[in-house]
């Protein structure tokens, strides 16, 4: 069987293997879930922010049945899998803004230029949808979990930078950037412009 997009995957190191996906929960069922309304909710928000163009219905979310932690995009659909929506949700949040970057960069297959760039852009997508800095460090929260089940094998290393390689990078993003988000640095911001001429 020819899948080999699946695996663009975030997290995809923990359940080894994509072959053994479980179902998918049908559609009437899934809109009954609490979580899967508040992950639902969530990628509305973002695609409000990521895709201002894309109509209302046009990003799905999917949930596999399997305790497996998964989430990937594959044919105008984001899956998510039982095991992520037991996550807490502002992790649950940071894996589906992680998944929305590869898409709305474009990234066909996978690299370690890739991952680092979905992160980036995922950074930023939390922060203009939250309008706040926490979506970095809930990303840090999963990657730290991955680094947790982190194995190394060439298919890992040459897709996927190990995960403190992406913590570090946004720690970076974090030095550099936090200060900008920080409450007074806005209100200094708006004293200033009251103040121009
Ligand atoms: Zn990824």
């Amino acid at each position: 069987m020819k899948r080999p997009l699946l695996i663009f995957s975030l997290l995809f190191l923990l359940s080894g293997c994509v072959g053994g996906l479980g179902q998918i929960y049908p559609e009437n069922e899934v809109g009954h879930m609490p979580k899967w309304q508040a992950l639902h909710s969530q990628l509305a928000a973002y695609q409000k922010i990521a895709c201002p163009s894309c109509g209302q219905d046009d990003w799905k979310l999917s949930v596999i049945k399997t305790e497996e932690i998964n989430a990937f995009f594959w044919s105008g659909q984001f899956f998510v899998t039982d095991g992520l929506l037991d996550l807490p949700f502002e992790m649950q949040s940071a894996v589906l803004a992680h998944e929305i970057s590869h898409q709305v960069a474009g990234h066909i297959l996978l690299s370690q230029e890739h991952e680092l760039e979905a992160d980036r852009i995922a950074i930023w997508l939390m922060e203009r949808t939250r309008g706040d800095v926490s979506g970095a460090d809930d990303l840090k929260q999963v990657l730290r979990l991955l680094a947790g089940k982190w194995r190394d094998s060439s298919e890992t290393i040459s897709a996927h930078p190990h995960p403190n390689e992406r913590i570090d990078q946004i720690e970076k993003i974090q030095s550099d950037q936090i200060q900008a988000f920080k409450p007074e640095f806005h209100s200094r911001l708006a004293q200033i412009s009251e103040e121009e001429p």
